[in-house]
């Protein structure tokens, strides 16, 4: 693993076609929206009235999405559905060689899907910025960025991409994604294994609150506040979670 603080090249504005525009990637274009890059979305909801108000040009057709000549396609779909998005995107839209960026929670499976799937000409670059809606609404500021170059060979857009993140003050650490999987499994997906037992737990503030069971409670909203989908794709797609498994964790599972 490397801690970076600046890319060589000169950033510029990209144009940034995002497939998949649940909350994580709403949450992630106001930040690319105020630092001037151009957005445009595809997704299985119907999202044109949020786009129209965010300044994001919606596609109810990914062909067309597809064919908007974008510098990046950033993957911002959930971890479970990802196969089959990407096996269902027309490929052969793409006018030029384009950098394909995913920000999934996990990382050895969205690396080797995109490698399986996208021509050889594309870029691959996979992150996974370790924040959310709720630690990152005051700023990315000292917030951790993973991310693996997959295979770049456009450095100017790769770095260009990166700078988003370096800019809001990200520390920014590259890594393998096989390193990725196997810290998140001993940390991430802990955390959101207790946040959910808590859940279960159905644990609530009371009057006499400790500061540790506040502690808790919080713990327990932020966990629950993201999909299930994404927890299950924690343990699900990533092979080191699986090994983490105890069996306060199965209730989840079986
Ligand atoms: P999520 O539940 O993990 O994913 C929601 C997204 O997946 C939406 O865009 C949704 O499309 C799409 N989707 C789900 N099932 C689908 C299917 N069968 N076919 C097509 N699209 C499908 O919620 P999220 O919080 O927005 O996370 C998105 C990604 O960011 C995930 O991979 C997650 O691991 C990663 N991430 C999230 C956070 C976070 O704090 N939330 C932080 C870092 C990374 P529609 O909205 O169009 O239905």
């Amino acid at each position: 693993m490397s801690v970076s603080s600046s890319h060589p090249a000169a950033s510029r504005n990209l144009k940034i076609g995002i497939v998949g525009l649940g909350p994580f990637a709403q949450f992630l274009s106001k930040t690319m929206i105020r630092q001037g890059h151009i957005l445009r979305a595809a997704s299985r909801t119907d999202y044109s009235n949020l786009c129209a108000q965010m300044g994001i040009s919606f596609f109810r057709n990914v062909d067309e999405l597809l064919e908007a000549e974008n510098d990046v396609i950033l993957i911002c779909t959930s971890i479970l559905s990802l196969s089959e998005v990407l096996q269902s995107l027309p490929l052969h839209r793409l006018k030029r060689p384009t950098l394909f960026v995913d920000v999934l929670s996990v990382k050895e499976h969205p690396r080797n899907v995109l490698l399986q799937v996208l021509p050889e000409e594309s870029d691959v670059l996979c992150t996974h910025p370790m924040f959310g809606s709720d630690s990152g609404k005051d700023g990315w500021k000292d917030l951790n960025f993973m991310y693996e170059r997959v295979r770049i060979r456009d450095e100017d857009t790769c770095s260009s991409f990166l700078q988003i993140f370096e800019s809001e003050g990200c520390r920014m650490l590259e890594m393998s994604c096989e390193e990725h999987d196997k810290m998140a499994a001993r940390s991430q997906f802990i955390t959101h294994v207790i946040g959910r037992t808590l859940s279960e737990m159905e644990i609530q503030s009371t009057s006499i609150d400790t500061k540790g069971f506040e502690t808790l409670v919080h713990l327990k909203e932020n966990t629950v506040r993201l999909s299930f989908d994404l927890f299950s794709g924690l343990f699900l797609r990533n092979r080191f979670a699986q090994q983490e498994v105890c069996t306060s964790c199965l209730c989840f599972f079986l």
